[in-house]
């Protein structure tokens, strides 16, 4: 006893940043960026459609 136990001592992988671990390597906020990232590409298209129905009207 008396030795300080850290529950979660995993820092996020990215370079540069120090935040907590929260998920594959990456803190909360660069997880949840990559998420997006890749939700942004699958939904490329359509809003690559719906750019130019703006344009359009
Ligand atoms: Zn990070």
């Amino acid at each position: 006893m008396g030795r300080p136990r850290r529950s979660n001592p995993r820092l996020c992988e990215m370079p540069g940043c120090t935040d907590k671990h929260y998920a594959k390597g990456q803190c909360k906020l660069h997880y949840f960026r990559s998420w997006r990232s890749k939700e942004h590409k699958s939904n490329a298209r359509e809003e690559e459609e719906a750019s130019k129905k703006n344009a359009l009207s």
